[in-house]
């Protein structure tokens, strides 16, 4: 049977309070792993604890997303204190969102501080020896400033800059994940030109639902007909390509 990994869900939201240990043995028994990924303090945890009730296939990213700098500060020692769990394989999500207006702050105030937060959380993979999870809108630019010159290594998430973008990250050694928004936005050509070794497989559930997957809320169950998609438009079939990547680079 093949085997998927699901490198970005948030089973940790509320969204899944009722059903998620459902969802999740689902998708264990159709050889379907994933990484649940935190946005602030309390759901990293949450995905921390998750994963810990498994022996294997079920895995943790702990971080602070750009979008919630407003409303909480990244408190390091915490963060740190959270990543001595084993099942702790990534910090993020984390990175630059320029796409929303701040509720509090001026835009510029809010720019400073999703930069801060994030060299913060740059520093703790670093210290962690842990790859980033990167989530990035409209900030491609000042994103491969910072980047640039940091030795970390990890994936954008949702990639959906354009081909210089993506020349710029495969070349800083970043692999590059691909999720159900490829059926709403035209990205054929970005994923003809990621090499198959670069490529990561994600649903981002909640989000993203791909248009085929007949349910409102996403779930990881939703990774074949991604990947299936992304086989097609590479002309090969990656799927154990994909897999073999996420392994290596979440050192699982
Ligand atoms: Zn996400």
């Amino acid at each position: 049977m093949e085997k998927f990994i699901d490198t970005h869900a948030h089973l940790n939201f509320d969204d899944f309070k009722k059903d998620r240990f459902e969802i999740i043995e689902e998708c264990l028994l159709n050889q379907i792993s994933m990484i649940n990924v935190g946005t602030v303090f309390f759901d990293s945890k949450a995905a921390v604890e998750i994963a810990e009730k498994y022996d294997r296939g079920v895995y943790a990213s702990i971080g602070l997303h750009p979008l919630y700098v407003e409303e909480e500060d990244f408190n390091i020692d915490e963060f740190k204190e959270l990543a001595k769990s084993k099942k702790v394989i990534a910090i993020g999500e984390t990175g630059l969102d320029y796409f929303y207006n701040p509720k509090t702050l001026s835009k510029e105030e809010y720019i400073k501080k999703q930069k801060d937060v994030f060299l913060k959380q740059i520093d703790l993979a670093e210290e962690s020896n842990l790859p980033l999870i990167i989530h990035s809108r409209n900030a491609f630019d000042d994103l491969y400033e910072i980047l640039k010159d940091k030795r970390v290594k990890g994936v954008i998430h949702c990639f959906t800059g354009d081909l210089k973008d993506l020349e710029r990250f495969l070349n800083l050694g970043f692999y590059i994940g691909f999720n159900g928004i490829i059926f709403k936005t035209n990205l054929d050509e970005v994923i003809k030109n990621t090499p198959a070794d670069r490529i990561l497989f994600e649903t981002d559930s909640p989000f993203l639902t791909p248009s085929e997957f007949y349910t409102k809320r996403n779930n990881p169950m939703s990774l074949k007909i991604i990947s299936e998609k992304i086989s097609k438009i590479k002309g090969e079939d990656i799927l154990s390509k994909a897999y073999e990547n996420s392994l290596k680079l979440f050192n699982i």
